[in-house]
């Protein structure tokens, strides 16, 4: 087969192989962290994966302690091959030995493998013995050589490091060369499944027709229920492989050069793992390896692919060192019985097919913004000054730099930011405390405003009902009074009738203001004379004393005089009503130079708990029917306030925790603001 029929690696490595598990990706931005080729989207606070910067290494699967991401699973292609084809031949990778450790030899996983329906179970590690005289063809050439057997390390070259595409080493893979030496055995219309760790074989070539992980075959054997006992083992088909058994380990393709490594180790630098082959790369490129030959895999060693099963309670990365043991075990088993001549006579035959490929430079790697850009998208991630760059590494990117690029290229998102994210975790909370307390004012004053409104339709029926019996009250007192002669002692009587009368309109006509956006008639007044207005209009029995104790400096106050006086007779009225039989009330006038302090307390009943709550509410009385309205407490509010004034209630009615009473003190500044 010719070159030009070969891999264009890129093209398959569209297909998409990995996938995010949605529900159990926690976003914990390890995947972007651990992708070399940074193909890791977080978008909507979600990780997806980019196919075409995918080099399917199977990092992200290794990584994910979630296990949030899955590969593309080929198990249903390959029974439809084997239930339309005659012939499906199974090429098994030389890792084998590291992941069925648990059969009892090669000869049993044959045995399952051909139960499955493949015609021929063949050996990958021939392929290897036989591309291994290739690279050492690639090493005696002058310029230094790259290694082209790992698919995830061409695809990552190709895309990422396309100016050393023309370095890769010209030679197809150990699996290729076994699919054309497979084809060339068994007639060219057999179909070829690869079973190995590697999850990048699913994409490398159009020569083969599925390939399985070891993963995969694990599942089949699991969901054929197959009784191993009853297994025919097998021997490999031929051509059978030889030095190439030892092909998986980081020196693998070495080894099966027979090239002595301590000499080579001179002339081949071998790096695997994620970060150790971008490192190699990075100085090769710098030209800083003095013409040294690279040997990258993108794994430290195939047995530690994504395909392989992990052992029973480990990570996928480790018992890496029981994986080479068993590696070598088997290699050193396999050369013992190797029928040398045989394999001899077979490399001989098959070295003369046609082994070369090519490759293509795919270059996506991103273009660094504008500086200007890349200064902007630090600033909106609160990042402006070098010391605000903490290049934690929290977001999966090495430094801020790096996130802040991704994130103009849409790969990535400001919240991935960890000290960002503190930081607006705690603005929010900050804006939500500033929050909580505007509402708890808005809600404060709602209830304020709601108590108003209810008093303005109480005042207004009330001084609706109101103003017609006063109206008769004052004429037939007035009519009274002149029908009386000037000497009868009835006429003080009449007067105060009428005196009251006349206070009563002024006070309904208070309420109609109120009730028609709380009016005050303000005017200067002396607060203490007030007070013993107020006491004098209130009819105090015999046996409650009542003391006034006025400390004030200046007396005179800016208020509706009637309307106060309305306050403190309804206090006044509501502590006498307190009491039963004996009892004393104290008024207290303070004043400071903005405000005056009026307490009324009495040592009456107290008021209940669960009444404090209601007090100011139109129509709570506890008084009995006829007696009380419910309507003191709810205007004397709604005048304090309309002076810009506060009501407070203090009461007690457990005899045990000090003497009853209730002490109702008004404050009112001197001067309303209005
Ligand atoms: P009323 O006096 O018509 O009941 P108020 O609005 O003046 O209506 O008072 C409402 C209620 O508040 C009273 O029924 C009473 O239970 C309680 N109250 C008000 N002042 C006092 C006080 N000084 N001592 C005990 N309870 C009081
Ligand atoms: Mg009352």
């Amino acid at each position: 087969m010719n070159s030009a029929a070969n891999l264009s690696s890129h093209q398959e490595t569209d297909k998409k192989l990995v996938f995010t598990v949605k529900e159990r990706c926690r976003v914990c931005y390890t995947c972007v962290r651990e992708c070399p080729a940074k193909a890791i989207r977080i978008t909507g606070g979600q990780a997806e994966v980019v196919t075409s910067r995918c080099i399917a290494c199977g990092n992200c699967i290794k990584v994910c302690s979630q296990n949030a991401k899955v590969f593309y699973k080929e198990i249903d292609q390959v029974k439809r091959l084997i239930e339309t084809s005659p012939n499906v031949i199974a090429l098994l990778a030389p890792s084998f030995p590291a992941e069925f450790y648990d059969f009892e030899d090669h000869k049993v996983l044959v045995g399952i493998i051909k139960s499955f329906g493949f015609s021929h179970v063949t050996e990958v590690s021939f392929g290897a013995d036989l591309v291994a005289r290739y690279y050492k063809e690639q090493l005696n050439l002058d310029m230094p050589a790259i290694s082209s057997d790992c698919p995830a390390i061409v695809a990552y070259i190709e895309r990422y490091e396309p100016e050393l595409t023309n370095r890769l080493a010209k030679v197809v893979s150990p699996m290729v060369a076994m699919a054309r030496v497979v084809r060339k055995e068994y007639g060219e219309g057999v179909k070829i499944v690869f079973i190995g760790p590697c999850l990048a074989k699913k994409a490398e070539s159009d020569e083969i027709d599925a390939a399985l992980t070891f993963r995969e075959v694990r599942e089949m054997i699991e969901n054929a229920r197959i009784n191993i006992s009853k297994i025919v083992p097998s021997e490999f088909d031929p051509p059978l492989g030889g030095r190439g058994a030892i092909f998986p380990l980081s020196h693998g393709l070495l080894h099966t050069m027979e090239v002595n490594e301590d000499i080579l180790s001179e002339n081949v630098l071998v790096a695997g793992g994620r970060a150790n082959f971008q490192d190699a790369l990075r100085e090769f490129s710098q030209g800083n390896l003095d013409g040294h030959h690279l040997h990258l895999l993108c794994c430290e060693g195939c047995i530690l692919g994504p395909g392989m099963s992990p052992y029973p309670n480990t990570s996928p990365t480790s018992m890496r060192f029981a994986k080479k043991a068993r590696i070598i075990g088997y290699a050193n088993r396999k050369m013992s019985e190797l029928d040398k001549s045989q394999w001899q006579e077979n490399l001989d035959k098959y070295s003369k097919l046609d082994f070369s490929r090519s490759f293509q430079s795919r270059d996506l790697r991103s273009v660094r913004p504008p500086a200007e850009q890349i200064k902007d998208m630090l600033y909106k991630m609160g990042k402006y000054s070098q010391q605000d760059h903490l290049n934690c590494g929290a977001c999966g990117y090495d430094s801020c730099e790096e996130h802040a690029i991704a994130i103009i290229n849409d790969l990535a998102e400001t919240e991935m930011c960890l000290p960002y994210s503190i930081e607006k975790l705690h603005k929010y909370i900050r804006e939500l405390n500033i929050s909580n307390e505007k509402l708890a004012h808005v809600q404060e004053a709602l209830r304020h405003s709601e108590k108003l409104a209810g008093m303005g339709q109480l005042s207004a029926g009330i001084a609706h009902e109101l103003n017609n019996p006063l109206g008769v009250i004052t004429v037939y007192s007035n009519i009274l009074r002149e029908e009386l002669p000037a000497d009868s002692p009835m006429l003080q009587d009449i007067d105060l009738i009428v005196e009251q009368a006349d206070r009563c309109r002024k006070i309904v006509g208070g309420l109609l203001n109120f009730a028609r956006k709380n009016q005050l008639n303000l005017s200067e007044a002396d607060v203490v004379k007030l007070a013993r207005h107020s006491i004098d209009s209130v009819i105090i029995p015999d046996e409650v004393t009542l003391r006034l104790n006025a400390q004030i400096t200046d007396p005179l106050a800016n208020l509706d005089y009637d309307q106060m006086t309305q306050v403190f007779t309804n206090l006044l009225k509501n502590a006498v009503e307190a009491m039963t039989g004996k009892g004393e009330i104290t008024f207290d006038l303070f004043d400071s130079a903005d405000q005056f302090t009026i307490s009324i307390s009495d040592n009456g009943s107290g008021i209940q708990a669960e009444n404090m709550d209601k007090l100011f509410t139109p129509f709570f009385t506890t008084k009995g029917l006829g007696k009380g309205t419910g309507l003191g407490l709810p205007i004397i509010y709604g005048i304090v306030k309309m002076h810009k004034g506060d009501v407070i209630v203090k009461s007690n009615v457990d005899p045990l925790s000090g003497p009853t009473g209730t002490t109702f003190t008004i404050t009112i500044p001197r001067n309303r603001l209005v």
